[in-house]
């Protein structure tokens, strides 16, 4: 048996160490307790789960769906772009629905990066951006986010001959996992040079509705001549607690809107109606969910910040997104610090060279971890400090 070379490509699994340890004091029967999952751990609001129930019961919804999703839903996904962002889309021409937002910025890849093309992917970064590239022949170029830089790429420091060879350009803000923030001026300045040097812009934007302090995040096609240069993904997962449902969407440029819809339809057969008609009842319903899961989230951010802080760690309150981004010790590197924490005080949380070179000297915690745990979780941190272990 001959597999394709493609997988070969695939760096290995970096955790693989971690998994196994974490596993072997479970099987001790340590109660073990992680921060490492992205998972919103409040459930679906209940009118969203009650579209479902609903819809679950109509015929016509237990065919086969279209690729391009309901007219309906593109018309809910345009109407609520308008209201919260004041951005004009053509529900035909310019919105996608997708099987969650992972699976159309893989399938991108395919729209965009011939063998030999090069994506420049943020670094740390979410994986798929790298990995989808791979799949597609391509190569990845990491762009660094530096602290000093507000964790924002430094566009002018990517070299000419990469830029030749480069097609798109991957950012996502607000960040995974940095939990930065960009504004319209990031973003104008990310159209100023997409527009020289010829590239297609994605914009990862899953987490604009998860923001603390008042802050509201911008979409990328706020910003004039964003459309002519690219597309925006969004999610229900994180602003809906809806990872588990699988529905996100693509917005933006009319081509490579239609490019994804051709790929797409040739490997897929779209999204459940049913779970279709779940995303118009978010998108439509009362959206008071929105600021009572941000409450929560702020609440236990000032909380695991506070925490680390007096272990000892750098670390800034984050501004949106579910993660707190920070800087290990003096002395350690992201995994040896991840590895004493699991072995001293059975507490994970993410190495952030996990996330790509850059990640090294950074902890990604995340903020969903149910109640119980996370009050567990401050607890063991704070005794790690008693032990005069940092
Ligand atoms: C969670 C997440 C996604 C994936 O969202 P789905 O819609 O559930 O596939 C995409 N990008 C980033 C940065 C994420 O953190």
């Amino acid at each position: 048996m001959r597999l394709a070379k493609r997988l070969e490509r695939l760096p290995p699994y970096l955790f693989v160490e971690m998994s196994r340890k974490i596993a072997q004091k479970r099987a001790q029967g340590v109660n073990v307790i992680s921060f490492a999952i992205g998972d919103p751990d409040l459930p679906t609001p209940p009118h969203i789960v009650e579209a479902l129930r609903t819809a679950s019961l109509d015929p016509a919804n237990h065919r086969y769906p279209e690729t391009e999703g309901l007219p309906q839903l593109r018309r809910a996904i345009a109407a609520w772009y308008r209201r919260r962002f004041g951005v004009e889309l053509d529900p035909d021409e310019e919105v996608l629905p997708l099987i969650g937002s992972k699976e159309g910025i893989g399938h991108m890849a395919l729209c965009l990066i011939d063998p030999g093309d090069i994506a420049l992917v943020p670094d740390p970064g979410y994986p798929v951006y790298a990995m989808g590239t791979i799949i597609a022949g391509g190569e990845p170029y990491y762009l660094p986010l530096r602290e000093e830089n507000g964790f924002l790429p430094d566009l002018s420091q990517v070299p000419s001959q990469v830029l030749a060879r480069a097609k798109v350009l991957w950012i996502n803000y607000p960040n995974n996992p940095t939990g930065a923030v960009a504004d319209l001026k990031f973003f104008e300045q990310v159209v100023h040079f997409a527009q020289q040097n010829d590239l297609v812009v994605c914009h990862d934007a899953p987490y604009t509705e998860v923001t603390f302090d008042g802050y509201e995040a911008p979409s990328f096609l706020q910003v004039p001549g964003a459309k002519e240069v690219g597309v925006e993904f969004h999610s229900f997962s994180k602003s809906y607690n809806m990872t588990g449902w699988r529905i996100g969407m693509a917005v933006g440029n009319a081509r490579l809107i239609r490019a994804l819809r051709d790929v797409k339809s040739n490997l897929d057969s779209g999204i459940p109606q049913a779970i279709q008609l779940m995303a118009i009842a978010a998108l439509e319903g009362p959206q008071e969910c929105i600021a009572q899961h941000n409450a929560v989230y702020q609440r236990r951010r000032d909380l695991l910040v506070q925490t680390l802080r007096d272990l000892g760690l750098r670390v800034q309150p984050p501004l949106a997104s579910l993660y707190i981004w920070a800087r290990v010790p003096e002395g350690d590197t992201s995994l040896s610090f991840t590895q004493r924490l699991l072995d001293e005080v059975a507490v994970v949380v993410t190495p952030g060279s996990g996330y790509g070179p850059s990640g090294e000297g950074y902890i990604r915690l995340s903020l969903t971890v149910p109640e119980e745990d996370f009050q567990e979780g401050l607890r063991r941190l704070q005794s790690f400090r008693r032990s005069g272990k940092v």
